[in-house]
């Protein structure tokens, strides 16, 4: 983050975005439940500054154990990921293809620990906003399998409204917020940088 930026107001936003997407998916009809994680085993897409609430989360609640376990599982993702994407700056068509193939190889979160989110109070809006509203088991066969139509409207709404209140977004995946703040040393493929939905 940025010197001169009020991180304690973006953080603040940032949390006033999740309440209400979080009270508007309390009227959706959904069938997901603890414990069911197949949506959890995609690329997630995250605004930048989302990694400031997951990580106040995590100096908060996480003992060494969880974050050592979150550490290797952030490493193997990053080891895979590397494996998986051409030597180049990485576009968005790049991404997307990872993502299809994280999906078919049912590649799981850094954070799900036990088949439960382990940021589960903080985890990013993309997150909140994902429910479907019949057949959870039909979410094991297809990992991209899309989000009731119900949540498509407020998905955008309020990426778009994150995106353009927060200083300095960009769109990355989810990994790419947590990379300093695990102390990860690794060889990170560039990004180019995505600021619009
Ligand atoms: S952050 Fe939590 S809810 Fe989101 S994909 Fe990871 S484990 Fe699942």
């Amino acid at each position: 983050m940025l010197m001169g930026i009020d991180l304690k107001k973006v953080v603040n936003n940032l949390e006033d975005i999740y309440k209400r997407a979080d009270s508007f998916m309390l009227n959706i009809p959904s069938v997901c439940s603890k414990g069911c994680s197949f949506c959890c085993h995609q690329n997630i897409t995250v605004v930048n500054a989302e990694e400031l609430v997951m990580t106040k989360f995590i100096n908060k609640y996480f003992g060494f154990k969880t974050k050592e376990t979150v550490k290797n599982n952030i490493l193997n993702w990053y080891k895979y990921f590397n494996e998986n994407t051409p030597d180049k700056i990485l576009d968005y068509d790049d991404i997307f293809s990872l993502g299809k193939l994280i999906a078919k190889d049912k590649i799981p979160c850094p954070f799900l620990i036990n088949e439960e989110c382990s940021i589960y109070n903080a985890r990013p809006l993309v997150c909140r906003i994902h429910s479907v509203n019949n057949s959870p088991k039909e979410c094991d066969n297809d990992r991209l399998r899309n989000a009731s139509t119900d949540t498509f409207q407020i998905k955008k709404d309020l990426l778009k409204e994150m995106l353009s209140s927060t200083p300095y977004a960009t769109l990355h995946p989810l990994i790419y917020s947590l990379r300093e703040y695990f102390e990860i040393n690794f060889n990170f493929k560039m990004i180019k940088v995505i600021t619009r939905i």
